[in-house]
């Protein structure tokens, strides 16, 4: 017979050699458990050996292992936790010649454990003294081996997390951080299934995600939880027989989704692993929202430009055509429409509104205009903007995609840009976004070029010249035309004319042309209905009524001789001349165009003289 010291000792032997053994190999507290029943199963001469783990979340012992010579020796899953325990509840089919000990020990490093061992016939019986021994050494044991274990997962789940980071940071598109991610749940997780909840829409390509859903049904769920306290959930499914984990992927600013494990309802998820867990989904909402964040950047970088580019073209002195041209364009390539019109109050009636040119088509159909009249209410009555992928309007249009932004001046709209499509959900919200900056900044240069060309189309005399407007020019022409006989039309440029602005500035540039028409004023006669006019910036142009072309070179030619006289700083100018006569089928426009000709030929002969064509 061994002494109690002599038993003890063989115990302690069988760790030592136990510990030496697998110090380096064990990877988990689950390995270790493994090994642990194996090799004791041996060294004890035991046909059955079992070992429970107490799941805190269940509130029960459930089997990680077990060994057993005999298919009948079959265990039961769970152990409810008990100050006493006998066979039925561990074994399935109790068998009889054996003698089956059950055996708690007290927890170590958070692990608590229930040894199920039955010993052999052919060897000692198992005593309460051995028993007892088995314990002490049994602890002693585990308790240098588990927090080994446990700091060795710890430094390889650092070196783990510590490489995936740094292959996280140096990628730069949303897809690659995404499946870097699932390959490494893939690589740590072989045998769980995990999808990534995640609440923005992304390119998931064939990766496991999907968007986070939360309605108020699913308010209660453990994901929703988690998602919105941005702590660990974990959610048994005891019918399915799995464990769900739900980790949220938390950024330093917000919650991007949550990260679902699936495992079987037996696995043993320990603390560590569960904070694992918890830093893994931190890491990777991390990366997400350095890559949210980097694209949200380089997207507003490029708006910004766009829209200050596009503000710079604008600010050249369109015609109004001009800009809502450009303004289409640029709507078009952004958000492939396939309408796009411009709408704009009329300032005489404001129940009415026109369609500016270069709108798309649509808008000038009865459909579309009943169609804009209807959003024009609409926009009156709830306000501000329209954005919606799935409109629905009275009376009826193709259209499911509207966008409507106002034209505003100051306060007051005065006018509506709206965009169509007629697919559904067809224009996303950075389009609405960007285009709604455009309209804004299009919105001041619209409403001063209409002002502008209202402006013209009422006012006769030029405020710088005191001179008729081109627009009263032409009028005049229009009407002699009718009723004349024939005419002369003189049109005159000052030569080099930029090097006075570049020479003297842009205010003296201005008093040179008021000198010319001043000069021009001496030679002209209202009573016979001469209409001295600004043709536009330095070019100057007289009609003459009922005029002869020797008359129109002479007056001409005064004019040229006495600003070449008297003008200060001095400077000459260049004229042609052209003439009409009834019967000849003549056009205006070819008026303009003979004595622009005759300019230009005057220009090339050398400038200060007169030309007539
Ligand atoms: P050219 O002899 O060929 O006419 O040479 P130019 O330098 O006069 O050339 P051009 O007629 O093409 O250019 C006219 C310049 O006059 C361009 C513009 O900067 C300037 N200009 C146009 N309108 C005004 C204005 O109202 N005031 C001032 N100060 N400058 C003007
Ligand atoms: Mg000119
Ligand atoms: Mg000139």
């Amino acid at each position: 017979m061994k002494t109690r010291e002599d038993k003890s000792l063989t115990y302690q032997q069988f760790y030592f050699d136990l510990l030496a053994d697998i110090v380096n190999s064990v990877e988990d507290v689950e390995q270790l458990f493994q090994f642990a029943i194996e090799q004791l199963k041996q060294f004890i001469d035991a046909p059955y050996g079992a070992i429970y783990v107490y799941h805190r979340r269940v509130q029960q012992f459930r089997l990680m292992h077990f060994q057993a010579d005999n298919a009948l020796f079959l265990p039961l899953e769970m152990v409810e936790r008990n100050t006493h325990y006998d066979e039925a509840m561990v074994l399935q089919h109790v068998p009889l010649d054996h003698e089956v000990n059950i055996i708690p020990l007290k927890s170590i490093d958070g692990v608590e454990i229930l040894f199920v061992l039955s010993v052999s016939q052919n060897r000692q019986p198992f005593t309460e003294e051995e028993k007892g021994i088995f314990v002490k050494e049994t602890e002693k044991f585990l308790s240098i081996i588990i927090p080994l274990v446990n700091n060795k997962q710890d430094n390889l789940n650092h070196e783990f997390l510590y490489e995936l980071s740094a292959s996280l940071f140096a990628k730069n598109a949303q897809k690659e951080i995404l499946t870097e991610i699932v390959d490494a749940l893939n690589i740590r997780y072989p045998n769980y299934s995990f999808s990534l909840l995640l609440s923005q829409d992304s390119d998931a390509g064939c990766l496991p995600i999907k968007m986070i859903q939360y309605s108020d049904e699913q308010a209660e769920s453990k994901s929703t939880l988690a998602f919105l306290t941005g702590e660990l959930q974990i959610e048994l499914q005891i019918e399915e027989n799995v464990a769900n984990i739900y980790a949220p992927l938390v950024g330093n600013q917000a919650i991007y989704g949550v990260l679902q494990i699936i495992t079987p309802i037996s696995t043993y998820l320990s603390r560590k692993s569960l904070e694992f867990l918890t830093e893994f989904a931190n890491l990777a909402g991390i990366a997400i929202e350095r890559i949210t964040l980097y694209q949200n950047s380089k997207e507003q970088v490029s708006s910004l430009s766009f829209v200050n580019e596009f503000s710079r073209r604008l600010n050249s002195n369109l015609e109004i055509d001009e800009i809502t041209k450009l303004v289409k364009n640029e709507i078009v390539n952004l958000c492939h429409a396939s309408e796009v019109g411009f709408v704009y109050l009329n300032h005489e009636n404001e129940t009415e509104y026109n369609v500016l040119a270069e709108s798309t088509a649509y808008f000038n159909t009865d459909a579309g205009s009943q169609f804009i009249t209807f959003l024009m209410e609409k926009i009156k009555s709830d306000g501000e903007l329209l954005f919606s992928g799935n409109f629905a309007s009275n009376p009826d249009s193709p259209y499911h995609s509207v966008m409507a932004v106002p034209i505003n001046h100051v306060e007051d709209t005065n006018g509506l840009a709206v965009i169509l499509h007629e697919d559904k959900y067809f224009f996303t919200f950075e389009n609405f976004k960007l285009i709604q900056a455009l309209i804004q900044h299009t919105s001041l240069a619209i409403t001063n070029t209409l002002l502008r060309e209202r402006l013209e189309r009422t006012i006769i005399t030029d405020y710088l010249t005191g001179l008729y407007s081109r627009n009263y020019l032409e009028e005049s022409i229009e009407t002699s035309f009718k009723t004349d006989e024939r005419g002369v039309l003189l049109l005159f440029d000052v030569d080099n004319f930029k090097q006075v602005n570049d020479n003297y500035g842009h205010h003296v540039g201005d008093e040179v042309i008021i000198q010319v028409a001043d000069v021009m004023r001496q030679y002209v006669s209202i009573e016979d209905g001469h209409v001295p006019a600004r043709w536009g910036g330095e070019e100057l142009s007289i009609y003459l009524p009922n005029a002869r072309i020797e008359e129109g070179m002479e007056i001409a030619t005064i004019i040229r001789e006495r600003v070449m006289a008297t003008s200060k700083p001095n400077v000459t100018i260049s004229c042609g001349v052209s003439t009409w006569e009834q019967g000849d089928q003549d056009t205006t426009i070819n008026l303009f165009l003979r004595t622009d000709k005759a300019l230009y030929r005057a220009k090339r002969l050398g400038k200060n003289r007169v030309e007539k064509n």
